[in-house]
């Protein structure tokens, strides 16, 4: 059934790149390696090119792809860049990505053991919700990202990335502190570090919820 499950794993991955013929040889740990990540990502990435398939672009200085090691175990997705992202083109590097560092280092990582991304990659105008529209025609990307770095376990940030992770319009109040299931990975939803800026007494509730996420991790090695 393992077996099974690798090949499969494998298969998606190959397809993610866009390859529907199998190489001629297979890793032998039946999974990519880091570095065929890391190439797929790069491929992806590339495939995005200078989107204009939703209408963000018009107002973005820059894509934010997403950043992190390729190979992580933990996987973090926000909502959407917002100004100071929107700037350097990186995920969560504002006061919120401040927030969201602390919180990584707390856990025991350094912000470049694990990957950053956003439901969506370019900024909405005055930081407002992403739309429908823009979410479905975006969310092919990490959906992709999410398939290749095959994370333990993915926290997600915020009402809009559990939402529509789980797929889902329950509130994240609801949502936040217990496991779902995407796509066979571990999901924990927890509050947004720019939720927690307003709140800082909700920072207790989302340090259990990552604490329920060392937890799995631990369990998974
Ligand atoms: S938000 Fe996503 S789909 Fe829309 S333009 Fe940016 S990269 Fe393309």
């Amino acid at each position: 059934m393992q077996d099974l499950q690798a090949i499969k794993t494998v298969l998606e991955f190959y397809k993610a790149l866009g390859i529907d013929r199998l190489p001629l040889s297979i890793p032998e740990t039946g999974h990519p390696t880091p570095e065929e990540k890391a190439k797929a990502l790069k491929a992806l990435r590339q495939e995005i090119g200078d989107c204009k398939r939703c209408k963000l672009y018009k107002g973005r200085k820059n894509l934010v792809f997403g950043e992190g090691n390729p190979d992580a175990s933990l996987m973090f997705i926000g909502e959407a860049p917002g100004r100071e992202e929107d700037i350097q083109g990186r995920p969560f590097v504002g006061d919120a990505g401040r927030l969201l560092t602390r919180l990584i280092e707390k856990m025991g990582f350094k912000r470049q053991d694990v990957y950053i991304g956003n439901i969506i990659k370019c900024r909405p105008p005055m930081n407002r919700d992403p739309q429908d529209d823009e979410i479905s025609t975006c969310m092919p990307f990490i959906k992709k990202q999410i398939m290749i770095i095959s994370p333990k376990v993915i926290m997600s940030l915020g009402r809009i990335s559990a939402q529509t992770l789980i797929g889902v319009k329950i509130p994240i109040t609801r949502l936040r502190g217990k496991f779902y299931d995407y796509e066979g990975i571990p999901l924990m939803p927890t509050f947004h570090p720019a939720y927690l800026l307003r709140n800082p007494r909700d920072k207790m509730l989302v340090w259990s919820d990552a604490q329920q996420v060392l937890a799995r991790l631990r369990e998974e090695f």
